[in-house]
């Protein structure tokens, strides 16, 4: 053998050697990847349509469009031989769920008119206003028909504990408040209570109020709110705001900048005078439902820890002929769902710990049937180790994580995983939950580890009739529910 050929030889092996090493380390066992090829795009965005279709009415938690939905879901998860909640409930978790529908509302200015200043009483310019693009009622108003006067005031928070009231000096009986959603300092947690939308609505009836008128950029479809008996709450457009607070001389975009620059109140009654009529139903015992199946893991002791796998199946209904289908909100996170719990089902070899799949009922009420569910986790289970959230995964070309910082080896789980998709944009830690956290928090709360998935949007038609199917990436949903898939095999075989 001569010499060069000796030292070809090794060197040839070697970069064989090195070659097959990366090649194995991008490769999947056998049994990984056929649970990660059940992972369609198609499947996931046949569910959303479906999901998305008129007969389940928006799935409004309570009505019985949602219910059919559940039931739809349910049908799934027992088609893929996922274990039911108990042989009493099925896959279907029942709890309270109080909700309204709105048939019909009709909303009038009455503007003061300058030029009018020569007579006694100021003539009033009379303005019909449109639903759905000027102004829609809040989705828990109760019936009622009011011609009234306004008062601005600010935020709509009376926090004397705190040194802050909208309220101080103001007579709002039997009038409407107009106000801004949101906090004097949105760094300050101590006003994190005051921004829960139910308790702004309580806040206002207790003054007296006979509604409160949000100032929104554009009206929006939302149920978190609880039905108050004579209160009829609304969320009017910017550019509806501007035409009342021009007898001010200001607008909405001036007046929201000064209360966030000197934290103070600015409050004062108006001369516009509005008149609100709402038809409703109010079904103060309707039935919330999870929808919940899952995965045993083999491990004898650690099966009784879980990772929950979930997403919110509701959205906000159908209303005064308005449907909000939520194809984005949150059929494509229920859809991602599905097709992770489809994906652990064909495993021959199952992790260590349990793997449970729930669909959320009343996220948009509040986090209800994640809340119920948190605290009332089936007792096969002694707790919650983690928990993976998916809100909003159907829209963009990438996904964005909330991740928790501990226990350490969770994110690098997540970015392992991802060199698999390669579909991760960005993650950042979250070290705590506010008003407007998703369905992970109760779980946080509870000391669970959380992830949780939304792709990149720009997600447009947030709670509008726009959130259709034609805005959803069926390749976005596969790739999200593979990232989850992987991460959540490695996480609870660990
Ligand atoms: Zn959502």
């Amino acid at each position: 053998m001569n010499l060069k050929k000796l030292i070809f030889t090794p060197t040839v092996i070697l970069i064989f050697l090195i070659f097959s090493f990366f090649l194995n380390a991008e490769k999947l066992d056998r049994d990984l990847q056929r649970g990660f090829d059940s992972i369609r795009p198609m499947d996931a965005y046949n569910y959303v349509k479906t999901l998305s279709l008129p007969k389940f009415a928006g799935r409004h938690t309570g009505h019985e469009g949602y219910t059919a939905a559940a039931k739809w879901a349910a049908n799934k998860f027992k088609e893929w031989g996922l274990k039911p909640l108990s042989k009493k409930e099925g896959y279907l978790q029942a709890y309270p769920s109080p909700y309204t529908i709105i048939d019909k509302a009709e909303m009038f200015l009455f503007l003061e008119q300058k030029e009018a200043t020569q007579q006694k009483e100021p003539a009033l310019k009379k303005i019909k206003l449109e639903p759905g693009k000027d102004f829609l009622p809040l989705l828990f108003s109760d019936s009622g028909d009011s011609s009234a006067g306004l008062v601005f005031a600010g935020w709509g928070i009376s926090a004397p504990e705190l040194g802050y009231d909208d309220y101080a000096g103001l007579d709002v009986e039997g009038k409407f408040i107009l106000c801004f959603r949101g906090t004097p300092d949105r760094r300050d947690n101590r006003y994190q209570k005051h921004d829960h939308h139910r308790f702004r609505m309580k806040t206002a009836k207790n003054k007296g109020a006979l509604g409160l008128f949000y100032i929104y950029a554009e009206p929006l479809a939302n149920p978190n709110g609880d039905w108050i008996k004579d209160f009829t709450p609304a969320i009017i457009s910017e550019s509806v705001a501007d035409k009342i607070l021009k007898e001010k001389g200001t607008n909405s975009k001036d007046l929201r900048s000064d209360l966030l620059t000197y934290k103070k109140p600015l409050s004062f009654p108006l001369q516009t005078k509005i008149s609100f009529c709402v038809e409703s139903r109010h079904f103060p015992d309707g039935i919330g439902y999870n929808v919940v199946g899952y995965v045993e893991g083999f491990d004898r002791q650690l099966k009784k820890e879980c990772l929950v796998v979930g997403g919110h199946f509701d959205h906000c209904g159908e209303h005064m002929g308005f449907l909000f289908p939520g194809a984005n909100d949150n059929a494509s996170g229920s859809a991602v769902v599905m097709e992770i719990a489809e994906a652990f089902s064909k495993l021959k070899k199952k992790p260590k710990r349990s793997a449970v799949f729930v669909l959320f009922g009343g996220e948009e009420m509040g986090l209800q049937g994640s809340t119920y569910f948190a605290n009332h986790v089936p007792t096969q289970f002694d707790k919650v180790d983690t928990m993976f959230n998916f809100d909003m995964v159907g829209e963009g070309d990438g996904v964005g994580c909330g991740i928790s910082p501990k226990p350490e080896g969770l994110k690098k789980a997540l970015e392992d995983s991802n060199k698999f998709v390669n579909i991760l944009r960005r993650s950042r830690f979250f070290r705590e939950v506010g008003v407007r956290s998703s369905d992970y928090a109760p779980f946080f709360l509870n000391g669970a580890a959380c992830i949780s998935f939304a792709s990149n949007g720009p997600h447009l038609a947030y709670h509008q009739t726009g959130d259709t199917i034609y805005r959803i990436n069926p390749d976005i949903l596969a790739d999200t529910a593979r990232l989850a898939f992987l991460t959540g095999f490695t996480w609870a075989n660990r």
